[in-house]
């Protein structure tokens, strides 16, 4: 589902010189990847090498590549070049490149670009210890969570109507991806410690004719419950005070291995983890979320009121052309269900504007339902036109610049909705997560309160300490807001 823009990430502290094989990242698109490169950088320090922020000092120079758009595609190409310049230029022994461009070029990306020396898919994570130079992969854990248990029913039914098939994807791998990670397997934090990522369940079973995330990831698989648990323990032992639970589809957690309510057990017990002060989830399928899921934040502090449900679209018509389905009104029903059940609701979803056979009154009934849902936070998506989506074959493409249009007129739309919704903070207090120092200035810290997931939504500026002499990252604080802006916030701590 579209997401965020691509962050370059990463690493630790530079240290000071050693022999081991220096390895530098390059991790672009969502959080699940980001997750994979946290995977890849615990396997290679596990096994001896160091991690260097600086590419220029690497001995090997890994890109874990998005390929979701076209944009992404190309952006995950770029970074490829530049990292290859510095292979080039002499110091850096191997190039390697992994993740989903891998799962959809496989063969091409090598002839192509021939300073890469190694690719790894989304589903061979261990076989960068290889690729590296460094060691072996890992032997396999007899009954491994690595290895599927059993499908969804949805999934194996559309399996067989070839919904993962990559039959026309030249130079990819028939085979699809079936790795994920577990509570033992090493991983190397790139956030910082008071907050990370878990990546509870990979791939996808859903038809979203736009989509071609189930032929890059394969089908849908959950993580262990126990397994979740003993991550969030661990991280928590280690600092972490807020957890953001991660998926394509995290609504569907558990559903494999015949939970019901699976996400929402799952909450109730993160919940129980004493050092946790935050755990929140993203990115819910609309039809899925359940009474239960609801009650379950509802009656715990810890569980943040905030749901992350991509809807793409609120015209029928258009829904039903993204194999979606839904529309305005049942969406309207089950908002207004949601905001009952969970007072004081953050609501975000993203949609994709100029989808192939989106009218005028398509696109004017989707504005009027972002004007009655009053969205907390909100991403707009030109429709991307995706070979093996789909959608590529359908009729009625739009021009570009009109998409284009589109998308900068829904977000005006949103604009006037979230300074008022901005506006009615002030005066309120909150409790506040403290980043860290402003990048806009040095007399401002940047912080997030519940209402806010980290890195996708606005910011709140921090001018006034207060009462504390000295204020420190990663720690809680009572705050007043004290301004609101279209998006961001300004407060002062208590
Ligand atoms: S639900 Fe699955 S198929 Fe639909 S947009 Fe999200 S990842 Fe793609």
């Amino acid at each position: 589902m579209p997401e965020r823009e691509s962050t370059v990430g990463v690493l630790e502290p530079e240290t000071r010189k050693s022999t081991r094989t220096k390895v530098g990242f390059v991790s672009l698109g969502c959080p699940k990847n980001l997750v994979d490169s946290e995977v890849m950088m615990g396997l290679l320090a596990e096994a001896g090498a160091e991690i260097t922020a600086r590419a220029e000092d690497a001995d090997v120079l890994v890109v874990n590549t998005c390929s979701f758009i076209e944009s992404a595609q190309q952006e995950s190409v770029n970074a490829i070049l530049e990292m290859a310049q510095h292979k080039s230029a002499g110091r850096v022994k191997k190039l390697i490149v992994a993740g989903c461009l891998v799962e959809r070029y496989r063969a091409q990306i090598q002839q192509d670009i021939p300073e890469v020396d190694a690719v790894v898919g989304t589903g061979e994570l261990e076989q960068i210890l290889a690729a590296a130079g460094i060691a072996q992969p890992r032997a396999a854990v007899p009954h491994s969570p690595f290895t599927i248990l059993q499908s969804r029913p949805e999934g194996a039914a559309r399996a067989e109507k070839g919904r993962f098939s990559r039959a026309d994807w030249e130079g990819a791998a028939a085979s699809l991806p079936q790795y994920l990670y577990d509570e033992s397997t090493p991983r190397l934090l790139a956030t910082p410690r008071h907050s990370a990522y878990i990546k509870i369940a990979e791939g996808c079973d859903h038809p979203c004719s736009f989509c071609i995330i189930p032929q890059l990831r394969g089908k849908f698989r959950s993580r262990r419950f126990e397994s979740v648990v003993a991550e969030a323990e661990g991280l928590a032992r280690a600092g972490a005070r807020e957890i953001t639970l991660i998926g394509q589809d995290t609504t569907c957690y558990g559903e494999d291995l015949g939970l019901k309510d699976g996400l929402a057990l799952l909450l109730e017990r993160l919940a129980r983890v004493e050092e946790l002060r935050w755990v929140r989830f993203l990115y819910a399928y609309p039809n899925k979320i359940t009474g239960r899921l609801l009650e379950a934040m509802a009656a715990h502090e810890k569980i943040c009121s905030y749901m992350d449900v991509p809807l793409q679209h609120a015209s029928a018509a258009v829904l039903k052309r993204m194999q979606r389905g839904g529309g305005a009104e049942l969406f309207l029903r089950s908002i207004e269900k949601m905001r009952r059940a969970v007072p004081g609701l953050t609501l975000r979803t993203t949609f994709i504007v100029g989808f192939p056979g989106e009218t005028e009154r398509d696109f004017e009934e989707l504005c009027e339902f972002v004007r009655a849902a009053e969205f907390d936070w909100l991403g707009a998506f030109g429709y991307s036109d995706e070979e093996g989506a789909a959608a590529h074959a359908l009729d009625r493409k739009l021009p570009r610049p009109e998409i284009e249009r589109r998308r900068k007129h829904l977000m005006k739309v949103q604009q006037a909705i979230s300074r008022r919704k901005k506006k009615a903070l002030v005066g309120r207090e909150f409790e506040l997560l403290l980043e860290g120092e402003s990048e806009e200035s040095e007399w401002l810290w940047e912080g997030r309160t519940a209402m806010h997931a980290p890195e996708i939504d606005g910011k709140v500026y921090v001018n006034d300490l207060g009462r504390h002499a000295q204020a420190r990252a990663g720690e809680f604080y009572r705050c007043r807001v004290t301004e609101a802006h279209d998006y961001d916030l300004v407060a002062e701590l208590l």
